[in-house]
């Protein structure tokens, strides 16, 4: 009954997690805020083809900005802008969710439409020490819109 199939298929997407989909840290093409966009750093950015890059600052799990490609339209690599200065002119919504946050939440967040990347992270509580945030991946709207997508298909 494809009633049954819908209401099913919406439990198991409010069921999942970004967790379950996210792309995981490792996997993600990020960028240090002290370099410059120079014609070299702006041909990898180009390379890679992403639409958001999230932009750290020391160490890859402290993301602290997000860099839109279309920021890139009118830089002049020969001006060798520091990162951080385009950061700090656009300073895009970083948005942050825990890796337990609910797959319909994520997408109502989405739709405020502040950001369309949100970075994951998680309550670290191993170990001696006081628990501390750990960043591990980053989600987007494709991502969830891909989940909604193959669900329905597997429904069907
Ligand atoms: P894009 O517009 O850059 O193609 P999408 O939002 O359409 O990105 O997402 C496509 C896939 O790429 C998703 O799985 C998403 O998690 C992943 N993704 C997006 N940005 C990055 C990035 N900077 N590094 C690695 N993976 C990314």
């Amino acid at each position: 009954d494809n009633e049954v199939n819908i209401i099913s298929g919406a439990l198991e997407f409010s069921r999942k997690t970004v967790k379950d989909i996210m792309t995981k840290i490792e996997d993600v093409f990020m960028i240090d805020h002290n370099e410059h966009l120079d014609f070299e750093t702006m041909t990898e950015i180009m390379r890679r083809g992403y639409t958001r890059i999230p932009v750290y600052e020391s160490d890859r799990e402290n993301i602290v900005a997000l860099l839109n490609i279309r920021d890139l339209a009118l830089i002049d690599p020969d001006d060798k802008i520091s990162l951080k200065t385009i950061c700090q002119f656009y300073r895009h919504h970083l948005l942050f969710v825990f890796d337990d946050h609910p797959l319909d939440q994520m997408l109502s967040d989405f739709r405020q439409g502040h950001s369309h990347m949100a970075i994951v992270r998680c309550v670290n509580c191993e170990g001696e020490g006081d628990p501390y945030y750990e960043t591990i991946g980053v989600v987007t709207l494709e991502d969830v819109i891909e989940e909604i997508i193959q669900s329905e298909i597997i429904d069907e």
